[in-house]
């Protein structure tokens, strides 16, 4: 799908023409095309074949060989379309049917041979292309990847306007908020020793807004969370941040329902049906996961009805799950030897494996402890065919279910690249997600997250079971965001401040601009933020999210290109009041692999 409408195209200046968009309609035509110099071929003695490119595509010139013509050189091409003779014609370029003759050239820009060959990024060295990643942009793959991204920014945009959302920005340079990341510190040079901190995402400034009398906020906005980082995470991403007033979870979920399959259709071409939603509980029971990949089948299978019983000691647990893997029946020794040892190293205390069969139900090394009956439950259950693989697992609900899910993923999970797109909604997350080292509650997504209506009373007694309203988005298997309805009671504050151990005083000394603005007048609010990043890789085909960000930084946080982070310089360091008290780290580190 072409991301660069015709009506927006017009060439202009030097050119009059764009190289991608010549066809045999416009035989005859004289036009000037710019661009780089993508290929050069002798043709007979005088003549050269020079493929010019632009971001639309490349058009054939057919040159004076005898001019100095090198590969990047940027270029202004004169000449007349003609059609290719019959023979030449070359169906796997949209202008291939076309060739620019009787050029005149004119040089431009001048250039050194590139360091690696634009023609060959998949071979090159990522490093070596971030290192030089101005000269990687110019790959097809770059520009569809950020023109796609442009176009979703543009998308969300409109869908959010249309709903009556304001684009609001807030404040870079800020205060600590508590969402669980590590921040970026900017020393203040006017208040020595004070410091702002980068915003790990605006959550408070846009709960402010509220209070402020925006009841429909939004911002395409800059987070920075200093994290280690990995395929799908960088120090800076960008988020689609919203909040609304006077609206609960089912507005905030069309709100962002309608964005998501905006954008997802005008760069795919493909509208997603209306999201479902599941909870967080139903997701783990049936997919083992709270990021489920809906594009294909293999949900986990509820045994412990069936083997209710079994003689077979494993199985008398409080749950046994099973996966059916589609004609693996036939599946070598060796390689199911490997699933047993996947699944104890993802905690599993074991895995049974059963190949199903016409004649005796199970063949496994345990069928002997399990009756026929038992063995007849599990294939109904499951709905083996003959011929299927029945994987099952034994224990706690929880760890049982993820090693499945995960499981699930190993032997199912297609290409990040294959469509569908199939987003759905997890909601009633657990408010608090377990217990810190120092006996302390921790949030599951951030202290001002409003718990569920009907477990409130749950909070003070039994508060690992209290749901909180909170949800996320999914597609295909990836977290693309999340969200909540937020706290603007303060009793009710005050209580999950008291389970998370955040005394008075600290709730006052970390966010008690916040609080202090609750007492005049919160209304009810909550938001939603959807990380564009990993939601653009998906749009886009790609597993990594340094394809769609145009100047990511390597895993040890370099950017390769522009070498920061560097050292500052004495006089910077005495104007900031700072003292360096270990070395910085050696240049070589910070040049280090992708
Ligand atoms: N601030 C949250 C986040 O960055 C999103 C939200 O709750 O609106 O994940």
């Amino acid at each position: 799908m072409s991301l660069t409408s015709d009506e927006t195209l017009v060439p202009a200046g030097l050119r009059t023409a764009y190289c991608g968009s010549l066809r045999a309609a416009d035989s005859g035509r004289t036009v000037s095309v710019c661009g780089w110099l993508a290929r050069r071929r002798e043709h007979g003695e005088h003549l050269a074949f020079a493929d010019l490119r632009d971001h639309t595509g490349i058009i054939q010139c057919v040159v004076d060989g005898a001019r100095d013509l090198r590969a990047e050189q940027v270029l202004r091409v004169t000449g007349t379309v003609r059609l290719r003779p019959e023979d030449k014609v070359n169906p796997g370029l949209s202008t291939g049917e076309v060739e620019l003759g009787d050029c005149e050239v004119e040089l431009l820009s001048s250039a050194e041979a590139p360091p690696f060959s634009l023609d060959a990024r998949s071979e090159t060295d990522e490093a070596v292309r971030l290192r030089y990643r101005y000269l990687d942009l110019r790959t097809d793959r770059m520009q569809h990847n950020l023109r796609l991204r442009a176009q979703v920014n543009s998308a969300l945009r409109r869908a959010m306007e249309r709903q009556g959302f304001v684009e609001i920005e807030t404040p870079l340079l800020w205060t600590p908020t508590p969402e669980g990341a590590r921040e970026f510190a900017i020393p203040s040079r006017l208040q020595r020793g004070s410091f702002y901190v980068l915003p790990q995402s605006p959550q408070i400034a846009k709960q402010l807004l509220m209070v402020g009398g925006f009841d429909r906020y939004y911002q395409i906005a800059r987070c920075m969370r200093d994290e280690d980082l990995r395929a799908d995470r960088q120090f800076e991403f960008t988020q689609l941040d919203i909040e609304a007033s006077f609206v609960g979870q089912a507005e905030i979920l069309e709100f962002v329902s309608e964005a998501v399959i905006e954008a997802t259709f005008a760069v795919s071409g493909e509208r997603p049906p209306a999201i479902a939603t599941m909870t967080w509980n139903q997701a783990l029971d049936r997919f083992g996961t709270d990021k489920p990949d809906l594009r294909f089948g293999m949900e986990l299978v509820d045994l412990t009805e069936s083997v209710a019983g079994a003689e077979f000691n494993a199985f008398k647990a409080p749950c046994v799950r099973a996966i059916s893997v589609s004609g693996a029946g036939e599946w070598p020794r060796s390689r199911l030897d490997a699933l047993v040892a996947r699944a104890q190293q993802l905690g599993a205390a074991g895995l049974v494996w059963m190949r199903a069969r016409a004649e005796d139900v199970l063949e496994s090394p345990v069928a002997k402890f399990i009756s026929e009956a038992h063995q007849r439950r599990i294939v109904d259950a499951t709905s083996a065919e003959p011929g299927d693989l029945v994987l099952v697992v034994a224990g706690e609900r929880e760890p049982t279910c993820k090693v499945l899910g995960q499981l699930r993923l190993d032997l199912g999970q297609p290409a990040v690249s294959q469509r569908p797109f199939r987003f759905c909604w997890i909601t009633e997350f657990p408010l608090f997600e377990g217990v810190d080292d120092e006996g302390h509650l921790v949030a599951a997504h951030h202290p001002f997250t409003m718990p569920h209506p009907d477990d409130i009373d749950m909070l003070e007694t039994d508060p690992l079971r209290v749901r909180s309203q909170s949800y996320d988005l999914v597609l295909n298997g990836w977290e693309l965001g999340s969200g909540s309805i937020r706290i603007h009671r303060a009793d009710v504050q005050r209580r999950v401040f008291k389970a998370l151990g955040i005394t008075d005083e600290d709730a006052e000394s970390r966010f008690g601009f916040l609080l202090g603005a609750f007492r005049y007048g919160a209304p009810p609010h909550g938001g939603f933020a959807v990380g564009l990043d990993r939601f653009v890789a998906l749009l886009a085909g790609e597993d990594n999210i340094r394809e769609v960000i145009a100047y990511p930084k390597t895993q040890s946080g370099a950017d390769l290109m522009s070498g920061a982070p560097k050292p500052l310089t004495d006089k910077a360091l005495a104007e900031l009041g700072i003292r360096v008290v270990s070395p910085p780290a050696s240049g070589a580190s910070r040049v280090s692999g992708a």
